[in-house]
């Protein structure tokens, strides 16, 4: 993890908005974006208080899971990775076989079991049988996740006027509306259908004097969590042909889509200076969508 290859990539001009790229996938091909600034307390943590394990949960495309499983075996303690249903059990997903080669141990277990993944007794046996790791929710979703991720508000210019991202459980975008200056506008793109449910998820996080100028945007789903269309690949494909930035697409691809239609719409005013974070995920991408090692 190299937080040094962190960089704002300039996008060309487009009717006096001015849009650039935080690059935050450039930090490790793996441990990509903002799964390493959810990680990064959460591994600390563990350490300070003497755990020689972490556990934490996903499903088998899971960037969270791999990037604990990678950040985890460099920090020097052993992961375990508790994965949401029996499909990748039979064949490992390139996502687990990634885990694995990282040393994570990978428990399979049914949808109805993962839904206890917040349920303190159940938590509480899997410390007995995992020798009493330290527990990271899925999706490093917790406080040390939150604090974690306000450190990208560094990496993004006091000049700015509007910052978008894109939100799976909101642990990022919390961390942003919390240290970023609440004048500059956020914009949360969610991935899966109705995600406006996210608002409420996000506000009890957000600090009372930081509580305004964000939203969730949910209409560029493409179809649904993890679903892709024809339109969101040749999106990304063109994407990377003009500009030589890779997306993935659970995430970035449809912010980015939804970044590009905001701007040809002229919601916002000329002379914006907009960030869109790049979170990473390339991890995930479908062989052969992008030239060369992506
Ligand atoms: C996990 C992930 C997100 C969502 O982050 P949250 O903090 O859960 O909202 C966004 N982009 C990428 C590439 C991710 O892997």
């Amino acid at each position: 993890m190299d937080e040094a290859n962190i960089r704002l990539q300039s996008m060309p001009e487009v009717r006096g908005i001015y849009l650039s790229i935080l690059r935050l996938d450039l930090i490790d091909p793996v441990v990509s974006g903002n799964k390493w600034f959810k990680l990064k307390l959460n591994l600390q943590e563990a350490l300070r208080q003497g755990y020689s394990s972490v556990l934490t949960f996903g499903g088998a495309h899971s960037n969270h899971l791999v990037a604990t499983a990678t950040a985890a075996k460099e920090a020097g303690l052993i992961s375990i990775g508790i994965v949401r249903g029996f499909h990748g059990a039979q064949a490992d997903t390139p996502t687990l076989v990634s885990c694995r080669e990282a040393g994570m141990q990978l428990l399979f277990i049914s949808r109805e079991e993962y839904a206890l993944k917040h349920d303190a007794a159940y938590l509480n046996g899997l410390k007995t049988r995992f020798n009493h790791p330290f527990i990271i929710p899925e999706g490093g979703a917790n406080e040390w996740g939150r604090l974690g991720t306000e450190e990208i508000a560094g990496f993004i210019p006091a000049d700015t006027t509007h910052v978008a991202v894109s939100v799976g459980t909101g642990t990022t975008f919390i961390g942003l509306r919390n240290a970023l200056p609440p004048t500059i506008s956020l914009l949360g793109f969610a991935p899966m259908k109705g995600g406006c449910y996210l608002e409420a998820e996000i506000k009890p996080f957000v600090k009372a004097e930081q509580d305004e100028n964000w939203q969730i945007i949910d209409n560029f789903h493409f179809g649904g969590f993890g679903k892709t269309n024809s339109e969101l690949l040749s999106f990304i494909q063109s994407f990377y042909a003009t500009h030589q930035i890779p997306l993935d697409t659970v995430y970035t691809g449809k912010m980015m889509a939804g970044l590009q239609q905001f701007i040809a719409d002229g919601y916002f005013p000329a002379g914006s200076r907009i960030v869109g974070i790049h979170t990473g995920g390339l991890q995930g991408n479908p062989a052969g969508l992008l030239p060369d090692s992506f």
